[in-house]
């Protein structure tokens, strides 16, 4: 990728696609292109594929997706499912027949099955049936990275997926009822101490284990594979360690301050009991993480401190 190669990210709003964005600028890539959804609606194949015949972009980051969390997932999952369907069809569709190099499909850890072996490898993929909560997400991610995979079979068309797992990071959403946990968690600790709350409800049991991978991280592994990776295979991005649920909301209590008590609302699901990816693929290609979990949480909480006005 030349630093005046023309490189499109495709949900450059959203917490990869800013992450993207920040780490190509900070490397000196000059030409950038991005649209608003307002400029360009990503659903609409007519207007997505003149936006690629127009721009005929070298690279495309494939970051925008309707995302969020245990809630929303359930809450809406026709809009889950179609909107990602059309999302990532119209991107990938148009890239190859407009001429683009390579192109970067985001995924999810929420591909593999609900009781895939921990870690979790890229081979276990469809091995299982699926975390019921987020299965309508993962069955569209899952479509995109079978996409990715038979364009390069049929087409010779260069797509490489890449499957994080939960991220953070500046720009997440901070949205109590329909974000992921490490975001609910800083807002609710920090408006808990503000307004000097005895207690703050953590969902569910406690004991579900995570991953949870800095988004700078995982910019910085995209950049990578786009670099260095052409291959058919799927790519694990994760930290290689996972906390519970409650461990985190230790973690949250401490960098924010909160000295009140946590009560566990068990009427909220748990979700899948656990979710680490295996990250020896990566790995072995050369790439590891920076951003420890604390130091990372510590950073996004500042983060959130400046922008809070914003969410309320
Ligand atoms: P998941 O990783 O797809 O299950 O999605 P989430 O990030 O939404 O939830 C992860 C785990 O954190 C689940 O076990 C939730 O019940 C738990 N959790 C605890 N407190 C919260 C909260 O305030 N918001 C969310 N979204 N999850 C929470």
């Amino acid at each position: 990728m030349n630093k005046d190669a023309s490189i499109f990210i495709a949900g450059h709003r959203g917490l990869v696609g800013s992450a993207i964005v920040r780490r190509l600028q900070a490397d000196g890539y000059s030409n950038l292109l991005s649209r608003s959804r307002a400029e360009l609606d990503l659903c609409n194949q007519a207007a997505v594929n003149e936006f690629f015949a127009r721009h005929r972009p070298q690279y495309v980051f494939l970051a925008a997706a309707r995302v969020g969390g245990i809630h929303a997932n359930s809450t809406f999952p026709a809009d889950f499912i179609r909107d990602n369907l059309q999302v990532q069809t119209n991107v990938i569709d148009s890239a190859y027949r407009h001429g683009t190099s390579k192109l970067l499909f985001l995924g999810s850890s929420c591909i593999y099955p609900k009781h895939a072996p921990q870690p979790m490898p890229e081979d276990c993929l469809l091995s299982g049936p699926l975390e019921p909560t987020n299965e309508w997400y993962a069955v569209a991610k899952i479509a995109g990275l079978k996409m990715c995979q038979a364009y390069r079979r049929q087409y010779g068309f260069n797509a490489i997926s890449i499957m994080p797992t939960n991220l953070y990071g500046p720009g997440d959403n901070f949205d109590l009822q329909n974000s992921h946990v490490l975001p609910a968690l800083i807002r609710k600790f920090h408006e808990a101490k503000v307004r000097g709350e005895q207690e703050v409800v953590v969902w569910g049991t406690g004991t579900p284990r995570r991953e949870f991978l800095h988004v700078d991280d995982l910019a910085d592994a995209c950049l990578f594979l786009m670099q260095r990776y052409d291959g058919e295979q799927l790519i694990n991005a994760g930290w290689g360690e996972d906390v519970s649920i409650r461990e985190l909301a230790g973690i949250v209590q401490d960098v924010t301050g909160f000295q009140g008590e946590l009560r566990l609302d068990t009427s909220k699901p748990d979700g899948t009991p656990r979710k680490l990816l295996d990250v020896t693929r990566l790995k072995a290609q050369g790439w590891a993480p920076r951003i420890p979990l604390r130091e990372g949480i510590a950073m996004t909480y500042e983060w959130f401190l400046k922008h809070q006005a914003d969410y309320r």
